[in-house]
């Protein structure tokens, strides 16, 4: 279950910040998965719940913004937003489409008190 895997990296990047910055909680989270990152939300939350425990981010609300995928068409050359890796071009209907960003997954920024 990799949802569990990131909400411990992402809980390693919190305490360092926390320490860093010197503030004691998180009240929100922005996290932002590109569109073919395959995360599922209910086992996010629910790691989310359970990781955060006892860290700064204990109780923080977790927004999470999906980036469009994007993909280079090799027909017609053409950098388009897709939602499907399996999706047409939709300039030229060409198939050949190179898959380029989407499954990228970072935090935007927190708000802490
Ligand atoms: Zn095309």
């Amino acid at each position: 279950m990799h949802e569990m895997s990131l909400v411990e990296a992402i809980r390693t990047i919190v305490e360092d910040q926390a320490r860093a910055q010197g503030f004691a909680r998180v009240t929100l989270l922005r996290l932002e998965i590109g569109r073919f990152a395959t995360v599922e939300r209910q086992a996010l939350d629910f790691a989310w719940d359970v990781v955060m425990r006892g860290s700064p981010a204990d109780g923080a609300t977790l927004e999470v913004i999906e980036l469009p995928g994007r993909a280079m068409c090799l027909d017609c050359g053409a950098a388009i937003e897709i939602d499907n890796r399996l999706d047409l071009c939709p300039l030229c209907s060409g198939d050949r489409l190179l898959p380029q960003r989407g499954d990228e997954m970072r935090i935007r920024n927190m708000e802490v008190i």
